[in-house]
């Protein structure tokens, strides 16, 4: 059985999506879901089925991962299940996390949402009130999801260099980059249980297959484009900023007892990296850290000196999962 299929969403693609994620916590029987998507410091639990409909995912502002605070919802044992509803640097992050803890995942039900870009924080609010509300600037952003978003270049810097804005790895993957999403949005599940718990449908015509055709096409655009943007960040570097894992372990040592970027970053905990008694980090921490990078900018939004970390942790990165044996590599 096919488990993705097209959705008519008769000029309301967030309502259809928002009757979705009601019929997902009716039917997956979910006691909360935890959404980062509201913009305040830490992600929101909603408790009540009825305040669904305030579920936007679309909103072009992001000041949390909600991976990094996933594993605090877990520990209360009064919730039973949990639904999360992520962009796709929350869900890759959440996918690295799983690799290094051990998360109750059979309590949790993830909703993976195309993302269609974020602005820093002053330039969104910015925008809003010349917009007139916070509304107008989702429905912005969705009326040029067919196009693959709007101009970047006003984006966190994550964003510009994304890479990969599309929803995908989690039970469910909400799609709606190079669609006509006043017409139809894209739902992929992770199994055919989830779809037919979901109400999949069951009719695809030709014409659908076009329409996946052309956002496939618009999605090879994106990522063609992150990766030129990640390029050209890196030939911007300036020479006195970290270029390798060895200087930015001495640029840490330098930022002293500052951890905002660790603070913010979904995959490091109160105690990780580890440091050693002359408050050094250890080497193989930090290294695991950059390779397991989800690249959202939380580091870089949260750090006094405005360092570029995403340019710098990119990177570093590509550097050391270059340098992995091709042998050792997991494919
Ligand atoms: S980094 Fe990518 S997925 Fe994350 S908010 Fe920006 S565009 Fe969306
Ligand atoms: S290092 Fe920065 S970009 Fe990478 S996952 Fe952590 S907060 Fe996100
Ligand atoms: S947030 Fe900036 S100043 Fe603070 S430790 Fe990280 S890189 Fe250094």
């Amino acid at each position: 059985m096919d488990t993705s299929w097209l959705v008519e969403t008769h000029g309301d693609p967030l309502g259809v999506i928002q009757t979705l994620i009601k019929a997902a916590w009716e039917r997956f029987e979910l006691d909360t879901l935890m959404l980062s998507m509201n913009g305040s410091t830490k992600p929101h639990l909603i408790n009540n089925p009825e305040q669904l409909d305030k579920v936007n995912p679309f909103k072009p502002l992001m000041t949390k991962n909600a991976a990094k605070y996933l594993p605090q919802v877990l520990e209360d044992f009064s919730i039973r299940r949990v639904g999360v509803v992520l962009r796709p640097c929350e869900m890759r992050a959440l996918v690295e996390k799983t690799k290094r803890e051990a998360l109750p995942m059979d309590r949790v039900l993830t909703i993976c949402v195309d993302c269609l870009g974020t602005y820093p924080m002053e330039d969104y609010q910015w925008r809003a009130e010349r917009k007139g509300s916070p509304e107008r600037l989702t429905w912005e952003s969705l009326h040029f999801a067919r196009q693959g978003g709007i101009a970047a270049y006003r984006f966190r810097s994550a964003c510009q260099a994304c890479r990969t804005p599309i929803g995908h790895g989690a039970d469910v993957n909400i799609g709606v980059i190079g669609l006509p999403v006043r017409q139809k949005i894209l739902l992929d599940t992770c199994d055919s249980e989830t779809a037919i718990t979901l109400g999949r449908e069951e009719v695809t015509s030709e014409d659908d297959q076009s329409l996946i055709d052309q956002r496939n096409h618009i999605i090879a655009k994106l990522i063609q484009r992150g990766t030129h943007t990640r390029q050209r960040l890196a030939d911007n570097l300036e020479s006195i900023l970290p270029r390798d894992i060895d200087a930015l372990l001495h640029q840490f040592e330098r930022c002293g007892e500052c951890r905002e970027c660790f603070d913010n970053c979904p995959l490091c905990a109160a105690d990780y990296p580890t440091r050693d008694k002359q408050g050094m980090y250890a080497r193989e921490d930090v290294k695991q850290w950059m390779i397991s990078c989800a690249g959202c900018g939380m580091c870089e939004q949260a750090c006094p000196n405005h360092f570029p970390l995403v340019t710098i942790f990119t990177q570093i990165s590509q550097q050391l999962i270059d340098s992995i044996e091709p042998a050792s590599q997991i494919h």
